[in-house]
């Protein structure tokens, strides 16, 4: 080969490649019908044990569902997935893990047996073009996914997949990831990030542990700042979380509870509506802020 018909060669591939991606997006997304865009949800899920109670919180993720119409599949950005790299889950049916210790045994029983969608694994795969995105066969989901999400569907029956929260990266690769991901609205797939926007175990008090209502100063405050900004639209020093001050920082100790909420809000559109729901403290240092984007 000369060189002039090596770099002739050469300049196809990144057409090529294109060219294969869109295919493999298209074979999955082109048999979906075309819907206007999906909502987009930060679900706060705060205690493993909503998946069992009946409370307030529980009532807010039914009534949202209700007001969504049923998607074609879900994809959640779920706080307790935290991985080196970017994963989705690509078995077709993930197991329900309970990721969690001390807590009665009806909780561990809890299965939601909903399918999995190895084709919207490779359609994300191929759909995200700043890293690769690795498909998982390990993983499944994790109680960040189904303790809000059997709220929703109870019938288990909407394909769900998991993406995880690559730790290494910056928080504004992690909102430039989530933007990766919008077409799929216009697939009826719903996306949601489950965390919690406020969250420091370390300091919950175990006195006011079932006291809704009850927030430290700072949680309060780092709470409040927080909706302002995202009803402002104004997601900059919402991306520039460590550097918000002292508020901030004891409510987001470590980022992987508040990092879904970034990846929801990445995905919303210009002059999209936002609703905010769950707007309450549980035990001083936790917020179930919740919101619903379009
Ligand atoms: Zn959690």
């Amino acid at each position: 080969m000369t060189r002039k018909q090596f770099l002739a060669a050469a300049a196809t591939l990144p057409l090529a490649g294109a060219a294969v991606k869109l295919n493999a997006i298209n074979k999955f997304i082109d048999g979906l019908n075309s819907t206007n865009n999906m909502p987009v949800l930060f679900l706060g899920h705060g205690s493993p044990m909503n998946a069992i109670e009946d409370n307030e919180f529980v009532q807010g993720f039914k009534n949202v569902s209700k007001e969504i119409e049923k998607p074609t599949a879900i994809l959640v950005i779920s706080a307790h997935w935290e991985t080196k790299g970017t994963f989705v889950t690509a078995m077709e049916n993930p197991t329900t893990i309970h990721d969690f210790g001390g807590f009665p045994q009806e909780l561990f029983d809890v299965q939601y047996p909903a399918p999995g969608s190895p084709e919207l694994a490779t359609a994300v795969k191929q759909l995200v073009s700043s890293k690769d995105v690795h498909l998982d066969d390990k993983w499944g989901l994790d109680h960040g996914a189904w303790s809000v999400v059997k709220h929703l569907y109870p019938n288990a029956d909407v394909p769900i997949i998991q993406m995880s929260i690559d730790y290494s990266m910056a928080p504004a690769d992690h909102y430039a990831l989530a933007k990766e991901l919008s077409a799929l609205r216009k697939k009826g797939v719903l996306i949601i990030g489950s965390g919690n926007n406020v969250h420091n175990l370390r300091m919950v008090s175990w006195k006011h542990l079932n006291t809704v209502g009850f927030a430290f100063d700072w949680a309060n405050e780092a709470n409040e700042k927080m909706k302002e900004y995202i009803l402002d639209r104004n997601h900059k020093p919402l991306i520039d979380f460590q550097n918000q001050g002292t508020a901030f920082q004891m409510a987001i100790p470590t980022p992987e509870h508040y990092l879904p909420m970034i990846y929801a809000l990445a995905l919303q559109d210009k002059n999209e509506d936002l609703q905010i729901f769950n707007d309450a403290a549980v035990a001083g240092a936790l917020t179930m802020t919740s919101f619903k984007i379009g």
